[in-house]
């Protein structure tokens, strides 16, 4: 972006471009998650009339070096294409540590890059439990699993927010025996629950151990496998533990504090609504600055600090449109108003949910379980927010996010042609019956 507006840019970064989102986090998680749904896909063979000629259910086996082989080379093949982008724009790529010196200035592997402008964009690291020191063998991080040369027999997940569910998942339709240990009641505990409660119920189906208000407290090392100690004084044991207990901000050691950068009292770098941080020049996107952790959010933030910088015309983020889904089986996806706000009178919203169930298409398919809600405006029936639950509901989900994002109304949905049959036959469903609500409302 600042290169296409003409700026000198100079790239300091130790991993490789793309970042953690390419080479460990987001591409590997979704490269992983298509094969475990592909595997998915084929357990529901046998219900849809399919079956293998000598009469047995078809079963594929994980080969798991090829399996994470696979997964890693597609994630330095996005690095590599990115870099290539990058370099064709003339952008200067020094792959090194680099430590801010000054509000104008970075070493960089004994370089000295001085600039007008500097973005702040180190990206986040896995936490971990000081009785749970992860050795990337039997007790890993989610950077760390890719690493493995075979699929864990039994999986022990501690922590169910978006990545745990999404590894718990995963793991579970690869064919490990997987138990999610969750401190709170319900598993994605921040996140829509009638979603959450369609995946927990997902999840048991499946075989899952899902372990509600169990904290975990330790997790050692025993023989060939690991225990997993919780508050309560349960013990677990399994042959791996994965952690998935939130991000730290990697902004330690980086010289915030010589620039002038603030940070808040968790390390996140404090900003403003167009990426600005403290210190005049200095702007911060991403993961380090704790605003919402996803790869849009971050590329947005980033955007809008260059547009910003180079004094184009520019709006602040808004961070109520952002749409994101949890790659579980079935997919969460969400946009706009959530029924925790409506639940709390902060938004005042018709909730209408439409189950997947009934959708003709979804029957094809032998899929049951998910939903399209839908958030209305009372009387004027503008659409702020929804959730799908659904197979793909990150697709789903755009007619939604288009519909908030240009203020769009159930009706106006509920006029558009979807196909016949199709999943987003749901989405127009659920606005036609948010029109019955807004119906009498608007005289
Ligand atoms: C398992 C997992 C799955 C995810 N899946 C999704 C998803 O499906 N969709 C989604 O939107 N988001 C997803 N996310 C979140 C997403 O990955 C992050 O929001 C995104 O990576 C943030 O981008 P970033 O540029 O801030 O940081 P990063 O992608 O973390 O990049 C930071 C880069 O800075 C480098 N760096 C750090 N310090 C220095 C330094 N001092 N000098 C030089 N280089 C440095 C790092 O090496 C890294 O390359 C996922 C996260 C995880 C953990």
């Amino acid at each position: 972006m600042a290169a296409q507006l003409g700026a000198e840019v100079t790239v300091v970064d130790e991993a490789g471009l793309g970042g953690a989102c390419v080479l460990t986090d987001c591409v590997p998680s979704k490269t992983l998650i298509e094969s475990s749904s592909t595997m998915t896909s084929l357990e529901r063979s046998a219900s849809l009339g399919l079956q293998l000629e000598d009469g047995k259910n078809p079963r594929l086996d994980v080969d798991a070096p090829a399996l994470y082989a696979r997964i890693k080379a597609l994630a330095a093949a996005q690095s590599n294409d990115i870099t290539e982008r990058v370099a064709a724009e003339g952008i200067q790529i020094i792959q090194a540590r680099g430590c801010l010196t000054g509000r104008h200035t970075i070493e960089a592997d004994g370089v000295t890059v001085t600039a007008d402008i500097i973005l702040i964009a180190t990206g986040a690291n896995p936490r971990e439990l000081p009785d749970a020191v992860p050795d990337g063998k039997r007790i890993l991080t989610c950077r760390q699993i890719y690493d493995l040369v075979e699929l864990p027999e039994e999986l022990i997940v501690v922590g169910s927010g978006v990545t745990g569910a999404e590894f718990a998942g995963a793991y579970q339709a690869l064919g490990s025996q997987v138990t999610l240990v969750s401190s709170r009641d319900r598993v994605l505990p921040h996140e829509d629950k009638d979603a959450a409660v369609v995946i927990e119920d997902v999840f048991r189906r499946r075989g899952m151990s899902v372990l509600g208000r169990s904290r975990a407290e330790a997790v050692h090392r025993k023989g060939e496998g690991v225990v997993v100690t919780l508050a309560d004084g349960r013990a677990l044991t399994g042959s791996h533990c994965l952690l998935t207990v939130g991000m730290v901000p990697s902004t330690a050691g980086i010289g915030c504090e010589e620039a002038g950068v603030n940070l808040d009292e968790r390390g996140f770098v404090e900003v403003d609504r167009v990426s600005r941080t403290s210190a005049p020049g200095v702007y911060a996107a991403g993961d380090c600055t704790g605003v919402m952790m996803l790869a849009s959010v971050a590329a947005m933030q980033g955007r809008i600090a260059m547009w910003h910088a180079l004094g184009e015309a520019v709006q602040p983020i808004r961070l109520s449109h952002v749409a994101a889904t949890i790659f579980t089986d079935p997919e969460i996806a969400s946009v706009g108003a959530s029924q925790a706000s409506v639940d709390r009178g902060e938004v005042a919203a018709r909730v209408v949910k439409q189950p997947l169930a009934t959708n003709p298409r979804a029957k094809m398919g032998g899929f049951r379980d998910g939903f399209v809600k839908i958030f209305a405006r009372p009387g004027t029936g503008v659409v702020l927010g929804g959730v799908v639950v659904a197979p793909r509901a990150s697709e789903l989900i755009l007619p939604l996010s288009i519909a908030v994002e240009q203020n769009l109304t159930v009706d106006q949905i509920a006029h558009t042609f979807s196909v016949y049959p199709s999943l987003t036959g749901s989405v127009t469903e659920a606005a036609r019956t948010a029109m019955e609500f807004t119906a009498d409302t608007i005289v």
